[in-house]
């Protein structure tokens, strides 16, 4: 049971940068996990919340149209 807790504070730690679309966590960590939907063997559309694969936190990812440079 206690385990359950501490796993549960241990979620609801994540820190969320969401907001701000960029290709790097703070972490540094390029790597996120994303919601998309393939067609013929591409990404079609992703959604822009993203989680770091690194630490866990929330992230928005980029799209074409932010233009970012990092
Ligand atoms: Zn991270």
């Amino acid at each position: 049971m206690w385990l359950l807790k501490r796993k549960r504070k241990q979620q609801s730690a994540k820190q969320d940068y969401r907001g701000i679309p960029t290709h790097v966590c703070p972490c540094g960590v390029q790597v996120f996990k994303v919601k998309c939907i393939f067609q013929n063997g591409e990404i079609a559309l992703w959604f822009t919340d993203a989680e770091c694969v690194g630490c866990g936190a929330l992230v928005t990812a980029p799209t074409p149209v932010d233009d970012i440079v990092n």
